[in-house]
C-alpha cells in the first residue's frame, strides 16, 4: 500500500492499529515528494530531520498523532524558515509557534514542510511567489489559484496528507478547488491568527486543505477555539466537527444566489454547479434563489480595504527587525527605503501604495471609509440570504484553472478571479470548496469547485452539507495522473 495515497482519516486507522508508523508514514510521503514535486514545485522547505525526531516519538493515540502537515509559509513554526515567499523575510527562522501550530501539535500533528504562496498572500496563482511559482497536478502548464497555491497542489499531488492556508478573499477555496481538493475558510474569529503574518487582519482567517471534507473536519477539531493572544479570536464552543458529518440533508435550504450564476462564468464550471444543485435536490435539500444585492462592489471594497490594512501591517518590514536589509544606507530614510524596494516584489508594492493612498488624509473619507460603508451593506446581503437558508451554494471560481503567465501582465484580471469568494471574507462566513466536476479544456481535465457558504460559526452544519454530497459522487477520488 502507497501510504502517502492516504487520507489522514485512513492514515490514522494505519497509524492507530500499528500498521504503519508514523516514520512509514513520513518515508512515504518524501518517496512522493521526491518524485513529484520537482515537477510541482508546491515546497519552499522541508525539515525532514526533525520531523523523523517528533515522528519516532509520536503519540499516535492522539486525534492527528504521528501525522505531517505541510503549512504555508505565512504561519510561524518554530525554528523553521517562514518568509511569505518573500525576498525581505529570506533567512527569518520563526523563533515560536502560531496558536494554530501549537494547536496542531498538542494534537500530535507534525508540522514538517513550508508550501509556496504568492508573496504575502497577495495573489491567486503563486506566480507571485519570490521563489518559484508552483504548477497545478492536474496541468503543470497551468497554476494552480492562490494564494496558497503550494498547500493546494501538494495535497491534490499526494504530497501532503494535508495542509494549512490562509484565506484573506479566497486563498484557500479558490486554490482548492482550481486543483481539485477540499478546502476550508472558517468563521472570522474561529482560529486564532497569532503567528499568522498579517495581510489584511479583519479578513485574514487560517483554515485546512484536505483530500475529504472530513480530514478538513478534523483539523478543524484541532486549531479551532480562542486564544487570550488574539482578540479577534471568539470564544464561541468548538464542536467536535466531524460528529455531525453523516446528518441526513432532508429539508436543509440552499440558496442559490441570483448574482452568482452570472454570464462571463465558464460554461463548463456554470453547468457542473447546476448538475451539483440538482443532486442536492435529489439528497432532499430544498433549493431557493436569494440575492446578494452589492456583490458587483465586493472586489472594489475588498481592494480597497486589504490594500489599506495591508499598507499598515507591511510597515514592520523595515529592515531593522526581519529579514533582509540593504546595504550601506546613507541615512535611515534610505535604509528603509531601499530595503523594502529590493525586498518587495511588484504586486505588494502595488498594494502598499494604493493602500497608502486610500489611507490618506483627503482620500480617507472618499475610499477607506465609504468601502467601510458599503461593507456593511455586504454583510447585511449575507444575513438577510441566511434568514432563509442553511447554506449558499455557489461556485468557487469564474474558471478552472488558467495558465501560467497569462494573467500577470493584467492585475485587473487577476482581481476578478476572486469575485466568488472575496465577500465571503467581507461578511465574516465560512466557507469551503469541494470538487464538483472537471472541465474538459485543450485535451486535459481540469478541477471544478463548488462553493458553499455557511453561517457564522456554523462549520458543522457547513462540513455536514459538503459531506453529503462528497460521500454521494465520486469527483474527490480522482487524482492526477503525473509525470
Ligand atoms: N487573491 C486575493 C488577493 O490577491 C486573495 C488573497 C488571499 O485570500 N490571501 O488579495
Amino acid at each position: 500500500m502507497d501510504l502517502a495515497a492516504l487520507t489522514v482519516t485512513e492514515l490514522r486507522e494505519q497509524l492507530r492499529s500499528r500498521a504503519a508508523s508514523p516514520v512509514e508514514a513520513l518515508d512515504a510521503l518524501e518517496r512522493r515528494i521526491v518524485s513529484v514535486d520537482p515537477h510541482i514545485r508546491g515546497y519552499l522547505h522541508r525539515d525532514l530531520e526533525q520531523a523523523r525526531a517528533l515522528a519516532a516519538a509520536a503519540d499516535v493515540t492522539l486525534p492527528l498523532g504521528g501525522v505531517p502537515i505541510a503549512i504555508k509559509d505565512v504561519l510561524n513554526v518554530r525554528g523553521q524558515p517562514c518568509t511569505c515567499a518573500s525576498k525581505i523575510l529570506r533567512g527569518y527562522i520563526a523563533p515560536y509557534d502560531a496558536t494554530a501550530i501549537a494547536r496542531l501539535r498538542a494534537a500530535g500533528a507534525i508540522p514538517f514542510g513550508r508550501t509556496n504562496m504568492d508573496e504575502f498572500a497577495m495573489g491567486s496563482s503563486t506566480e507571485n511567489s519570490s521563489v518559484h511559482p508552483t504548477a497545478n497536478p492536474w496541468d503543470i502548464t497551468r497554476i494552480p489559484g492562490g494564494s496558497s497555491g503550494g498547500s493546494a497542489a501538494v495535497v491534490a499531488s499526494g504530497e501532503a496528507y494535508a495542509a494549512l492556508g490562509s484565506d484573506t478573499g479566497g486563498s484557500i477555496r479558490q486554490p482548492a478547488a482550481l486543483c481539485g481538493c477540499a478546502g476550508l475558510k472558517p468563521t472570522y474569529g474561529r482560529v486564532s491568527r497569532f503567528g499568522l503574518v498579517a495581510f489584511a487582519s479583519s479578513l485574514d482567517q487560517i483554515g485546512p486543505f484536505g483530500k475529504t471534507v472530513r480530514d478538513c473536519a478534523l483539523l478543524l477539531n484541532a486549531i479551532s477555539g480562542h486564544d487570550p493572544q488574539d482578540s479577534t479570536s471568539i470564544a464561541e464552543p468548538v464542536p467536535d466537527f466531524t460528529a455531525s458529518l453523516d446528518r441526513d440533508l432532508a429539508g436543509v435550504r440552499l440558496g442559490m444566489p441570483r448574482e452568482y450564476f452570472i454570464e462571463g462564468i465558464d460554461p463548463q464550471v456554470d453547468s457542473a454547479v447546476r448538475q451539483a444543485v440538482r443532486h442536492y435536490e435529489s439528497l432532499g435539500a430544498e433549493i431557493v434563489e436569494v440575492s446578494l444585492p452589492h456583490t458587483d462592489y465586493a472586489v472594489a471594497v475588498y481592494y480597497i480595504l486589504a490594500t489599506a490594512e495591508a499598507s499598515a501591517n507591511l510597515a514592520r518590514f523595515d529592515g531593522i527587525r526581519y529579514g533582509h536589509r540593504a546595504e550601506n544606507p546613507s541615512n535611515l530614510l534610505d535604509h528603509y527605503g531601499r530595503t523594502r524596494e529590493e525586498g518587495f516584489g511588484p504586486e505588494v508594492k502595488r498594494r502598499i501604495i494604493l493602500g497608502t493612498y486610500v489611507l490618506s488624509s483627503g482620500y480617507y473619507d472618499a475610499y477607506y471609509l465609504r468601502a467601510q460603508k458599503v461593507r456593511t451593506l455586504i454583510r447585511r446581503d449575507f444575513t438577510r440570504a441566511f434568514e432563509k437558508v442553511e447554506a449558499i451554494i455557489c461556485p468557487t471560481s469564474p474558471e478552472p484553472a488558467f495558465k501560467a503567465g497569462e494573467r500577470t501582465g493584467d492585475p485587473l484580471k487577476m482581481y476578478l478571479a476572486d469575485i466568488f469568494t472575496i465577500a465571503t471574507n467581507l461578511a465574516g462566513n465560512p466557507g469551503i470548496s469541494i470538487p464538483c466536476g472537471f472541465a474538459a479544456i485543450e485535451g486535459v481535465q481540469l478541477p471544478i469547485g463548488l462553493q458553499l457558504i455557511g453561517k457564522p460559526f456554523e462549520e458543522a452544519r457547513l462540513l455536514n452539507i459538503a459531506h453529503a454530497y462528497e460521500q454521494s459522487t465520486d469527483w474527490h477520488l480522482r487524482r492526477p495522473t503525473l509525470p
